[in-house]
């Protein structure tokens, strides 16, 4: 099995191209935060804890995300591996994935990380806004938040997984969706 990450910071393009590479590669395209979204939606006890930090733009619990992820490793079977999106976004998440892929044997294949400048990120966010309707991309200080968490929390990744030669950054920024893709798949190519 392949287990690819896909890093960025938020707004970075992560679930544009998430879809096309999962079709290209077969793989099962897993969002933590979409995960997250559906709980909410349904209004279960997971969702309901979840609710009011995704609102104020901080993380959820590094145990929630993890389980989240074991669940999905446990019941997905069908495909020639998992394209994970959002996560891990702490050294915590990064440190249970490698155990939990040292215990079944596995290991990490690469990671592939979109970077695009924070002006932009406001922009993407913004525009976004107005397509999905996501209650944490309508506002201005909740995505200061998400960007502060990414650069303090989830940052320290990029030396992690630097540091195990399992990095691979792309420009998301400039360029169209189209011209990203092309650099996204020239670089996944080659992993
Ligand atoms: P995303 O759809 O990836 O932008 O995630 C939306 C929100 O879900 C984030 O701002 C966090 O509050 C929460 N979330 C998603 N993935 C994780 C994760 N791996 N760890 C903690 N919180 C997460």
């Amino acid at each position: 099995m392949k287990y690819y990450l896909l890093f960025g910071p938020p707004g970075a393009g992560k679930g544009t191209h998430a879809t096309v590479l999962a079709q290209r590669y077969n793989l099962k395209h897993i969002s933590t935060g979409a995960l997250l979204r559906a709980e909410i939606a349904a209004g279960t006890p997971l969702g309901k804890q979840a609710e009011a930090l995704i609102a104020d733009g901080r993380l959820v619990p590094d145990e929630v995300v993890v389980a989240m992820i074991e669940n999905a490793f446990d019941t997905i079977k069908d495909v020639d591996g998992f394209l994970l999106d959002g996560f891990p976004r702490t050294i915590p998440q990064a440190e249970a994935l490698d155990s939990l892929l040292q215990r079944r044997g596995e290991k990490l294949t690469g990671v592939i990380s979109l970077m695009i400048p924070d002006e932009e990120i406001y922009r993407r966010i913004q525009g976004r806004a107005l397509v999905d309707g996501r209650a944490d991309d309508a506002d201005e200080e909740i995505i200061s938040h998400r960007i502060q968490t990414y650069h303090t929390q989830t940052e320290p990744l990029i030396l992690y997984y630097r540091n195990r030669g399992l990095y691979h950054e792309i420009k998301g920024y400039p360029g169209s969706i189209e011209d990203v893709r092309k650099r996204v798949i020239a670089v996944v190519d080659t992993i």
